[in-house]
């Protein structure tokens, strides 16, 4: 196999062999005209069930992600659905992380629950609770890491075992590592899911999402959803997301370098009572983030000194940090999770402190990030 840089700005992606475009086509037809009934030239009828830019960039996905076989939805909370639908049924159970992304659990506790799907979250770090949360029924451990916005990790190679011996999938939210730096079938999980708006599409400009399974039976009856129940990208955002792609890995090292900088920086820094960033040595998962991840991200949040009135007022005085949801794009944003992108956890376990700040950091110069902080802070 090729290195990973390699493979993301090549597979799936070979010259194209009629007209020997460099760059595989957009193509936004609707249908493919056929050589006679049933003649399909390429496999292609209809663009729901296949389209040439969506099969480069699931080619390309599958071969990040060391999977069998790769999806392309329309976002990362398509995916999830698509997921959850095929191998869930009525009576089933999730187990998932007690900080899972909000939209992740507000899916599963709201959408998913009502064709009679249970659910338990959960720290996945604490072994006996996981344990005592598992039933018969359980079909899938949902796990994340590193979460949003806390930052905790989850041993990816651990909580494969447990799922096994239940019998259930672990599925793996790879979206903050994305496979860079952090690829879970390898280490066991069934499932990776994507939100590619994220890294993947990198330049804040395309929301997408992404399954990727090593099985290629998952992936047949995953295949037949993504048809069936038709939630998939746009050809527009797929050429996007594989833009994005051959790009990544020199995105992710520059976005990991300038956020290591900052945890240093902030955590030296008296307004700041605590940063939470895997790459530091007194982060509760560094180790095992060391061990399943070969960088630690470009994500960090922290927390104020001052409460929330001073998290509040760092994020409108950042200048070059932009304020902002979403994350893993080139500019560098700056958000308060509890009243932003975590304001539908409020009263539920999955309640964010109101103190908190959360950076996603960007590729610009890093002098300009930390003066622009220290400017926010003062
Ligand atoms: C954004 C995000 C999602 C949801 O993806 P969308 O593309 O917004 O639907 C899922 N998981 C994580 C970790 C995310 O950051």
């Amino acid at each position: 196999m090729t290195g990973f840089n390699t493979r993301a700005i090549h597979a799936g992606q070979e010259p194209d062999p009629a007209t020997g475009d460099v760059v595989v086509p957009l193509h936004l037809a609707t249908t493919f005209k056929q050589d006679g009934v049933g003649g399909l030239r390429g496999g292609y009828e209809y663009s729901r069930s296949g389209n040439p830019t969506r099969t480069a960039l699931q080619e390309a996905l599958a071969s990040l992600e060391q999977g069998s076989t790769g999806l392309a939805f329309a976002s990362g909370l398509a995916a999830e659905d698509t997921l959850l639908r095929t191998v869930c049924e009525p009576g089933s159970h999730v187990v998932l992380g007690g900080d899972a992304y909000g939209g992740t659990f507000r899916l599963i506790s709201r959408v998913v629950s009502r064709w009679g799907v249970e659910h338990t979250p959960v720290d996945l770090n604490d072994a006996d609770a996981l344990r005592a949360a598992i039933r018969p029924t359980t079909r899938v451990i949902w796990c994340e890491t590193p979460t949003n916005p806390l930052l905790n990790v989850a041993d990816i190679a651990r909580l494969a075992e447990v799922a096994h011996d239940a019998g259930a999938l672990l599925v793996v939210d790879n979206t903050f590592a994305s496979p860079y730096l952090q690829q879970p079938l390898p280490l066991g999980a069934d499932v990776v899911v994507h939100s590619t708006t994220k890294y993947l599409g990198g330049h804040s400009d395309v929301v997408g999402g992404a399954l990727v399974v090593s099985d290629p039976g998952l992936g047949e009856q995953l295949t037949f959803s993504q048809n069936a129940m038709g939630a998939v990208s746009g050809p527009l955002s797929d050429w996007l997301v594989l833009r994005g792609i051959k790009t990544l890995g020199v995105r992710m090292d520059r976005h990991q370098a300038n956020a290591a900088r900052i945890a240093e920086h902030l955590a030296a820094h008296p307004a700041v009572s605590a940063v939470l960033y895997p790459g530091l040595p007194d982060h509760p998962g560094h180790e095992i983030a060391a061990k399943q991840m070969s960088g630690f991200g470009g994500m960090l949040s922290f927390r104020l000194a001052g409460g929330e009135e001073a998290a509040l007022r760092v994020c409108e005085r950042a200048r070059v940090f932009t304020l902002a949801e979403s994350l893993g794009g080139v500019e560098s944003l700056i958000e308060h999770p509890a009243r932003m992108t975590h304001a539908s956890a409020a009263g539920s376990p999955l309640e964010v402190p109101a103190d908190l700040v959360r950076l996603s950091v960007g590729i610009e110069d890093v002098e300009d990030l930390l003066a622009d902080l220290d400017q926010a802070l003062r």
